[in-house]
């Protein structure tokens, strides 16, 4: 029963997932070419393993179909969709070296001795570990041992290959260092990685397109370029960094583009996110974007709390009306501080209707 060695589209058609009265996923549905890679991106509990499992076979969809070219899939066990799969807590055989653990899948699969060396070379070098192949996995640091877990899961050359936030238990540094890795192994196989994260950063570096999820619905899909720069709904600009939010009156177009409105007081201009806005609107604008203006420029506040992040601070302030607003400074503030935030009208997005 083996898949399609080569395949040109994975195709989710309306997937559903329950758990009891919990919709976790709800009509997920996605075509993906060969060669991509996809992120899926979303908040904590917004139904992203659901998602993972549902294409792994690990956990069984309860509607729609998955298939691979015309190959239905969704009916298959695990392993005979015989993905690759990758997880946060790496899962290593404690008492094998990295090469046994790399060539487990294979044996499993009754691979003949030679055969899997040779895989187990391949993979042992697709992830540059050839130095500590012989180690055990207690021997190797964090960054490393998810390392043999990304070889283990490609060594069975796998249709599709799926992380699910593979890099969350890495520090900072390490983190940075193993996206190009993924990146580059992704790109060395060819086939199709799909990458579950809640980290907009992560999914930004990474994707060729990112699937915003929430509410186990897909709320928006599209480059990292897209999505960045233009959030569809105020729901995907917070999933996208966008953590400030006013709520705005008297929103008159000014052009096809751009919007005034007031809001705490004062008159801003923002880019509409929707054709034409009228009346009551809320804009989004990224703590790194707004930042201390000169006095009665912005919107007035008071610094509530600040904090050294290296290369400048992070600061809470909050205005007359009690709306919070996330800042950046480069000079460290005093709480109780009364200043003006500020930032251009590109940098503020628009959406209609009241604050959530
Ligand atoms: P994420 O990976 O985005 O954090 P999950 O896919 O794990 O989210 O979960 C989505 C929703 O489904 C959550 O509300 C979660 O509580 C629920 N859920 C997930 N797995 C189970 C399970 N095995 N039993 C019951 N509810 C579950
Ligand atoms: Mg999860």
């Amino acid at each position: 029963m083996a898949l399609p060695d080569s395949f040109k589209t994975l195709r989710l058609d309306s997937v559903g997932r329950t758990f009891g009265a919990t919709q976790a996923l709800d009509n997920f549905s996605l075509e993906i070419k060969r060669g991509e890679f996809i992120a899926i991106l979303g908040p904590s509990g917004c139904g992203k393993s659901t998602a993972l499992n549902c294409i792994s076979g690990l956990l069984p969809a309860t509607s729609g179909s998955i298939w691979l070219d015309d190959k239905r899939i969704d009916t298959l066990a695990v392993e005979d969709r015989g993905f690759g799969m990758v997880f946060q807590h790496y899962a290593l055989f404690p008492h094998m070296t990295v090469r046994a653990n790399i060539g487990f899948g294979l044996k499993m699969r009754g691979a003949s001795k030679e055969a899997r060396e040779k895989r187990v070379d391949e993979a042992v070098r697709t992830v540059r570990l050839e130095s500590q192949a012989h180690k055990l996995p207690s021997q190797l640091s964090g960054g490393q041992q998810q390392r043999v877990a990304i070889a283990r899961a490609i060594a069975i050359d796998p249709p599709l290959v799926l992380m699910d936030e593979p890099l969350s238990n890495l520090d900072t540094k390490l983190r940075l260092e193993m996206r190009q890795e993924i990146r580059r192994i992704h790109q060395s196989l060819g086939s199709v990685t799909i990458y579950v994260t809640h980290d907009q950063d992560e999914a930004l570096s990474l994707a060729d397109r990112i699937v915003v999820l929430r509410d186990g619905m897909i709320r928006q899909v599209g480059t990292p370029e897209e999505l960045y720069e233009r959030p569809a709904t105020l729901d995907v600009a917070e999933v996208m960094g966008f953590r400030n939010r006013l709520a705005g009156q008297n929103a008159q177009m000014v052009g096809h583009t751009d919007v005034r409105f007031s809001s705490c007081g004062v008159a801003l201009q923002g880019v509409a996110m929707v054709p034409s806005l009228l009346g009551s609107i809320v804009a989004a604008i990224r703590p790194d974007d707004l930042v201390p203006v000169a006095k009665g420029q912005g919107l007035a506040a008071t610094v509530e709390a600040i904090e050294y992040r290296g290369h400048d601070y992070f600061g809470l302030a909050r205005a007359g009306d009690g709306t919070e607003l996330f800042f950046r400074s480069t000079t460290p503030l005093t709480t109780g501080l009364s200043i003006s935030l500020g930032t251009e009208p590109s940098k503020i997005l628009v959406y209609p209707g009241e604050m959530p």
